[in-house]
């Protein structure tokens, strides 16, 4: 019999010395308090994971996600940084966290600067340009220049219907027709090419949809506030 895993990462990304990194699935639970009805599962959730990235008795420093291209630096552990989609650090024992639905979460590192990032992109945030904003963010406040990208689970491009107003707002790559007058937004490939034009050594896709995989929760499948978390660490 196998058993749902814990946490899943981008595979490229796994063994890389100095860097944690995975996504919660739904065999920790909700790992989101903004809807919770029961915080004290949800803190107990947020704990499990800590657990299995072997972070333990570290302290999370949440991306406020407030769907824009801010970008913020963290030296120290805060319980929220507000205002921002992404955090950069370079401090060992600084765990990066975000909590995500249909969004898509964004690994960064730089193993030549010992750097990285955590972003939160869904369609407002990738379309503020969060993800050339964080890379720029790594180059111009630490120096990074050979910064590799994961991109998390998120609703794929076969999944991920919009009306017109929001496929308008994106360049005609990223957007195919759905019928009925809907459009079916690419947020990773359009993500990807703001990594690529930013100049990334790569950008990795774990290639999972939270619409389809039961490993993850999803708004459209189950819009009750349920929420997989990303963390982002130094060793
Ligand atoms: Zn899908």
């Amino acid at each position: 019999m196998r058993t749902t895993p814990a946490a899943l990462h981008v595979p490229e990304l796994a063994d890389e010395p100095g860097l944690v990194h995975g996504f919660s699935t739904v065999a920790i639970g909700s790992v989101g308090l903004k809807h919770a009805s029961d915080r004290n599962a949800v803190l107990a959730s947020r704990q499990t994971f800590l657990r299995v990235m072997g972070l333990e008795g570290l302290a999370l420093t949440a991306v406020g996600s407030v769907h824009g291209a801010e970008v913020a630096r963290v030296d120290e552990p805060v319980e929220s940084v507000d205002d921002v989609d992404a955090l950069v650090t370079d401090r060992p024992g600084i765990v990066l966290f975000a909590t995500y639905a249909d969004c898509y979460p964004i690994v960064l590192w730089d193993p030549e600067a010992h750097v990285a990032g955590l972003v939160h992109a869904g369609w407002r945030g990738t379309q503020a340009g969060v993800s050339t904003a964080a890379v720029n963010f790594m180059r111009d406040e630490y120096g990074c220049r050979h910064v590799r990208a994961g991109i998390g689970p998120g609703i794929c491009g076969r999944c991920y219907e919009v009306g017109p107003e929001v496929a308008g707002k994106f360049d005609a790559r990223f957007v195919n027709p759905a019928g009925h007058g809907k459009w079916l937004l690419d947020l990773a490939a359009a993500n990807a090419a703001q990594l690529e034009a930013a100049g990334v050594d790569a950008v990795y896709e774990v290639a999972m949809c939270t619409k389809e995989s039961y490993l993850f929760p999803s708004h459209r499948r189950h819009p009750d506030g349920t929420r997989f978390g990303a963390i982002v660490a130094l060793r």
